[in-house]
Formats: C-alpha cells, sequence, structure tokens
C-alpha cells in the first residue's frame, strides 16, 4: 500500500467580477484561497482547498502556515485511506484552523476515492440526491447590476436568490428588497442574510419589517455569540430563522439546538473543519427537526466539489446550496471544467474521487507563494 509521500500548499489569488458587501464585511475584488496537493509515492494525487475570510474565521496565510508547519509532518507516512485516524491525529496537534483541517480533509478523500475508483459520495454511504438547488447571493452593493445579473439566472432556470442585507442601514435594505420582488418574476425563492449585520436591539423591528418580502428564511440578522437573541428571534418571527455564525462546530450546534435559536442551520466545510465534522453538525439538527443548508465562504471549484459530494451523500442538508463562486462571481478558476450547474441546480458529479481535474496552468498563474 502506498503511503501518502507529499504534501504542497499554495496560497492562490482568485479576482471577483464585482465587488461584494455583506453585513460583516466587504470584498473589493481578490479573494485568496489555499490549495493543498497530496501525493503517494506510487505518484495518486488529491485535491483540497479552504477559503477562509478575515472578517468571517481566519487567514489564508494562518490556514497555509497551519498545513505547511504543523499539519504536513502529521500526514507524510500515513495511509492515505485512514482519513479518521489521520485527522484525529491532527485534531490532537492542532487547536482549531478548522479550514487548514477542512483543505486536508477533502485532499485525502479526493486521494481515497482516487485510490478505490470511487466518487466521494460513495465514500459516504452513497447519493439520496443528484442535483442540488443553487442560491445565489445578491450582494453587489449596486443593485440595478444585480437585477440585471438575477434576471438573466432566471431566463437560465435558477430559481433562488439570497439578498445580502445589513451592511448599509435599514432604509437601503428594505428599498432594494422591494426592488428585487417587483423586478424579478414572482415565483422565485427569496432569502435574506444580514451576516452579523444588525445590533441586537432593533434586530427584532427590522426582520418583522422584512417579513411582507415573504423571504423563505432570515439569517443570522445578529453577531455570533449572541445566542439568547437568535433564540428571541426565532421565537418572535413568522419567518424561519437560519444560524450561519453562530453555529461553527458540531458543538456550538448543540448549544443553538439547545436555545432553539434557529429554525434552519447553515453547515459549512470552512466552518466545521470538514465533511465528517459537517455531518456531525446536520446530525445534530436533524435530531432536533432542523433541516440545513449548504454555504460557502469564497470558495472556488475544489472546495465546492468536496461540498457537492457531502450534500449528495447526506439528505437533511435540504435547504439547498450557494455553490456559485467559480461559475458566477470569479473571473476565473483553476478547474479544467466547473461543476456541472444545468437548471437552476448543481449537478454532482459521477468521477473517482471528488470527480474534478486540476488546470496546473491556471493553477500556476493563480499562485502567490508555493511550499512544499
Ligand atoms: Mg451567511
Amino acid at each position: 500500500m502506498s503511503r501518502i509521500a507529499s504534501l504542497e500548499v499554495r496560497l492562490i489569488k482568485s479576482r471577483l467580477k464585482t465587488k461584494r458587501a455583506q453585513g460583516v464585511g466587504s470584498v473589493e475584488r481578490d479573494v485568496k484561497r489555499v490549495v493543498v496537493r497530496l501525493r503517494t509515492a506510487s505518484g495518486a494525487e488529491g485535491w483540497g482547498e479552504c477559503a477562509p475570510w478575515e472578517v468571517f474565521s481566519g487567514t489564508a496565510e494562518q490556514a497555509a502556515a497551519a498545513l505547511d508547519l504543523y499539519l504536513r509532518p502529521l500526514v507524510i507516512g500515513t495511509n492515505p485511506r485512514a482519513i479518521q485516524a489521520t485527522l484525529a491525529v491532527c485534531d490532537k496537534a492542532l487547536y482549531e484552523h478548522w479550514e487548514a483541517k477542512a483543505a486536508l480533509e477533502m485532499a485525502l478523500f479526493d486521494l481515497c476515492g482516487k485510490l478505490s475508483n470511487l466518487p466521494v459520495y460513495d465514500l459516504l454511504g452513497g447519493m439520496v440526491r443528484s442535483r442540488i438547488p443553487l442560491s445565489f447571493s445578491l450582494a453587489n452593493p449596486d443593485d440595478g447590476a444585480d437585477v440585471a445579473m438575477a434576471k438573466a439566472m432566471c431566463a437560465d432556470g435558477h430559481r433562488v436568490f439570497k439578498v445580502k442585507t445589513g451592511f448599509s442601514d435599514h432604509e437601503n435594505d428594505m428599498r432594494r428588497l422591494a426592488r428585487f420582488r417587483k423586478e424579478l418574476p414572482a415565483d422565485i425563492d427569496l432569502r435574506i442574510d444580514y451576516n452579523q449585520g444588525l445590533a441586537a436591539y432593533d434586530a427584532l423591528r427590522c426582520c418583522r419589517d422584512m417579513e411582507v418580502f415573504k423571504p423563505s428564511f432570515i439569517e443570522q440578522p445578529v453577531k455570533r455569540p449572541l445566542i439568547h437573541v437568535m433564540a428571541a428571534l426565532t421565537a418572535a418571527l413568522d419567518t424561519p430563522v437560519m444560524a450561519d455564525e453562530s453555529a461553527f462546530t458540531p458543538a456550538e450546534a448543540l448549544r443553538v439546538v439547545e436555545a432553539r435559536a434557529a429554525d434552519i442551520v447553515s453547515v459549512k466545510l470552512m466552518k466545521s473543519g470538514g465533511i465528517l465534522a459537517g455531518r456531525k453538525t446536520n446530525a445534530i439538527c436533524e435530531a432536533a427537526g432542523i433541516p440545513c443548508y449548504g454555504g460557502t465562504l469564497f470558495e472556488g471549484g475544489i472546495a465546492l466539489a468536496a461540498g457537492t459530494h457531502f450534500i449528495a451523500a447526506t439528505a437533511n442538508m435540504s435547504m439547498g446550496c450557494e455553490f456559485y463562486m467559480p461559475k458566477y462571481a470569479f473571473e476565473s478558476d483553476i478547474l479544467v471544467e466547473n461543476v456541472a450547474v444545468e437548471d437552476g441546480h448543481v449537478i454532482v458529479p459521477h468521477g473517482a474521487g471528488l470527480g474534478i481535474e486540476i488546470d496546473e496552468s491556471a493553477l500556476k498563474a493563480a499562485t502567490l507563494e508555493l511550499r512544499g
């Protein structure tokens, strides 16, 4: 059996097509990501990626250093099929660093799938869905540009949109929502995400005003630690409340469930530290009758392929996903071919491992720093 012989870490840069504004912070044009390549002695490869966001969780530089300096020695020489055992060693040796661990786990799953000639969803117990509804986030401060974008996407079969609010003031949020409801088709599924942007003292008033626009849910109105405010909003509003920043880990999801601080929970591989921990979060929510949603940070095709396999194989991840970055928000990515999107749904890839192929020249062009 061929053991893991090398771990390569790259810091890469991707350019966004437009500025994106969200409650917690804005991104002008460039996002940094980290790409990991594992290789066995016999030449098999596995790819992983993480996209930390400095106002949300950590930094790309911190994740690259964690992989390069702390996780590399724990992974070299290990059995590529022993994913859980390797991750347990990593968890013991390095506190948190969820994004770095998510990238490593993805690369291990990709490698293990290729060695077994099975897609990752089969390693996870098999597929329960082959297409996932795709939500696109309307986050351009120029709402006229967002209307045009959403209309074009509707013509292409998209029906789910999430409006990013809380980055300016309540009047502007109300005006934007009114415009989207007026100018976009009546049958779209419209959701709202404050990204922690409301002050606790008037969050209920703002959210109540928003209910007139019939959003399917309102996501994370207030700051991450304010579980008691999330619980009060969940109890008071007719509209379901979704927890995102308040539920990073399975332990935090348990706290949300115990406090009845959400009706829906967003699971992100970048928050949980990977697919297996994301499944624990999902299981805690499922036991409490709470469906889950596939959230993201600014991830590209490798991480989104991993998220696609995770949702394909996890029944309670039933609220769709927002895996739109490579196709709709980045100027370019590093895959030979993006994971397919058809009729407003992400199509689960069927190849071995993550079912994707890296464009090595695009990867090289995007690289800021290479270690390993
Ligand atoms: Mg969110």
